[in-house]
């Protein structure tokens, strides 16, 4: 199974995706996690990537589309993957068509602004592993300690709440108009985010399975 996760900033794309990966056994990636990763190893791409992620704005196609290249290429997305924060503008997703990539699904997470600007005040990551909790709707074991790695949470600088509202702007002007691309093609099914993560990946689960 091929699969891209849309949804806002804050939608909950990332603790959905880790649940359909168990559950199907396909691994998840987040273009987002990979460019986290490279700021942490302060690598050329990580410098360029941050100062755009800072402002709440897209980094550029041509970065992203080269990253996600490769990693699809790889031996460990043979047996299908999901997308988590890829393809996030049209440019991408016809990246996505040119590789020759098939997608069977096109699973759209809905969540009201209000609500995102709400949660992500609360959202905390593993400095460690990338792991992401909510202090309130998934919050680790120990406050502040990852359950995974044991490593320090952390507040993502682009969760600042000046940002927070620029990277919905972003959302809505960039990414949204894929819906209508994906749909056209037949392959996009949408889901209304819950406040219960669980009751989010019950939906989650129904929608793949229909
Ligand atoms: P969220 O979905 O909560 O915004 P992500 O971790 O997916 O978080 O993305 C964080 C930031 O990384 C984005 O605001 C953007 O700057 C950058 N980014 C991630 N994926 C892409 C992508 N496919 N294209 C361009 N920028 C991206
Ligand atoms: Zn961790």
């Amino acid at each position: 199974m091929n699969l891209i996760l849309m949804g806002a900033p804050g939608a909950g794309k990332g603790t959905q995706s880790e649940k359909i990966s168990t559950k199907w056994n396909i691994p998840a990636v987040s273009t987002g996690d990979m460019l986290r990763a490279a700021i942490r190893e302060g690598s050329e791409l990580g410098q360029t990537a941050k100062g755009y992620m800072d402002a709440g704005q897209l980094v550029p196609d041509s970065v992203v589309i080269g990253i996600i290249k490769e990693y699809l290429a790889s031996d460990v997305c043979k047996n299908g993957f999901i997308l988590d924060g890829f393809p996030r503008s049209i440019p991408q997703a016809e990246a996505l068509e040119e590789m020759g990539v098939k997608i069977d699904k096109v699973l759209s997470i809905e969540v009201k602004d209000e609500t995102i600007i709400e949660r992500m005040s609360g959202r905390r990551v593993c400095s460690g592993c990338g792991a992401s909790y909510h202090v309130k709707y998934n919050p680790s074991e120990k406050e502040n300690v990852c359950d995974k790695c044991g490593k320090s949470l952390y507040i993502r600088d682009d969760d600042a709440a000046d940002t927070v509202k620029k990277r919905l702007d972003t959302y809505h002007s960039q990414t949204e108009p894929l819906k209508a691309f994906y749909e056209k093609k037949g392959v996009l099914v949408c889901v209304e985010g819950q406040e219960k993560v669980e009751d989010t990946t019950a939906l989650v689960f129904a929608a793949l399975e229909a």
